[in-house]
């Protein structure tokens, strides 16, 4: 970010410069890297995933980490050589917040029941961790539905806020890996493009409930229903 870019000159001679306030890559990364920065990597291009797959955030730098790499600078009009360089970092960088939060959303957004994450599934650092990912995923169902803003009904909840709400009762919302979308787009547009960013649990209008939100979350198989829209 720009406000960090004025301390490179003294950061440069005391050794690490970071190119941004939440995370910074030292190496290029390319297909048969391993590690925390590659974990870093699959967080933010896990949106790009190719239709009805999940990108693994696992730190080995795979076929399918290749892959989503190659559509992510597509995405946004860089070389595409499934290589994350110098290029794909610095737009990376351009896309997060200091707290690694993509541009467009905010934990507050994955967060409207219960503040301090605590009281679902997991514990309160997974469900949080959970919900970055999520985001990073919306952030590219938001640039591939032409920049328009996503709106969030609800993310993480306790189980106390679960059952408030009448939720199932091993919703991906108790593990910060379920959000509802409201407003525009339609739900049809969001559940269907929803397919290609890395969401393998889609309802929509046509499924019990679902007929005033749209539902995305990731889980570990695929279940999509949205009947009205075709899905
Ligand atoms: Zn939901």
């Amino acid at each position: 970010m720009l406000a960090s870019l004025t301390v490179l000159g003294t950061a440069a001679t005391t050794g690490t410069a970071h190119a941004d306030g939440c995370y910074t890559w030292n190496r290029a990364l390319s297909q048969g890297a391993s590690g925390e920065d590659v974990r870093q990597l699959q967080i933010r291009v896990a949106g790009y995933p190719g239709y009805g797959e999940v990108v693994a955030v696992d730190g080995q730098f795979g076929p399918a980490t290749k892959a989503a790499v190659t559509r992510f600078q597509q995405a946004y009009g860089l070389s595409a050589d499934g290589v994350a360089g110098t290029n794909t970092f610095n737009k990376l960088y351009a896309l997060q917040d200091n707290d690694c939060t993509p541009v467009h959303f905010a934990y507050a957004e994955m967060n409207r029941c219960n503040s301090d994450w605590s009281g679902g599934a997991v514990s309160a650092a997974s469900a949080k961790a959970n919900a970055l990912q999520q985001m990073w995923k919306l952030e590219a169902l938001r640039h591939a539905l032409g920049d328009r803003p996503l709106t969030t009904s609800s993310g993480f909840r306790s189980t106390a806020c679960n059952n408030a709400v009448g939720g199932a009762a091993n919703s991906n919302h108790l593990y910060g890996r379920g959000i509802d979308l409201v407003g525009s787009p339609s739900f049809c547009e969001i559940v269907k493009q929803a397919r290609s960013h890395g969401f393998n649990e889609i309802l929509g209008p046509g499924y019990p409930g679902h007929s005033d939100h749209a539902h995305l979350g990731t889980q570990s198989s695929r279940y999509w229903s949205a009947s009205n829209c075709g899905i």
